[in-house]
């Protein structure tokens, strides 16, 4: 099962003080990014730090650090298909942090793709036989 995202994850962290500007910037982000870079859902969405924060706390506030993932539980399993913050950002692990979220985010939205267009002809091969 996924862990929830609550303070029991984030407990081991360095406590470093968030930017009091960081509230106003993770707004800014969202304005512009309003969903998930993954799948592009609207819900559940979370500013992540592609270079993580309390590494790089240079890079709190840097827009091109951030990126939109989504952390929905709704198949509540450990499929992960529901949490693109979880698998894409944390690869998994909410104490990790996937220095290639970019380019995982990219190859998701490949796949994503070629799977809806194997199911189109899966579709249409489905029509012809009935
Ligand atoms: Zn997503």
């Amino acid at each position: 099962m996924v862990k929830k995202l609550n303070e029991d994850v984030r407990v081991g962290k360095p406590a470093i003080k968030r930017s009091p500007h960081w509230d106003t910037v993770r707004k800014e982000h969202l304005k512009n990014n309003s969903v998930c870079a993954a799948c592009g859902k609207t819900n559940g969405l979370q500013v992540h730090h592609i270079r993580p924060f309390h590494l790089f706390p240079e890079l709190e506030l840097d827009l091109g650090n951030l990126i939109t993932l989504c952390e929905v539980f709704v198949n509540n399993d450990d499929s992960g298909d529901d949490n693109h913050h979880l698998r894409l950002g944390h690869g998994g692990d909410f104490h990790k942090n996937n220095t290639k979220v970019l380019d995982d985010v990219k190859r998701y939205r490949v796949d994503k793709a070629k799977l809806t267009v194997l199911e189109g002809y899966d579709m249409v091969a489905l029509k012809k036989i009935l």
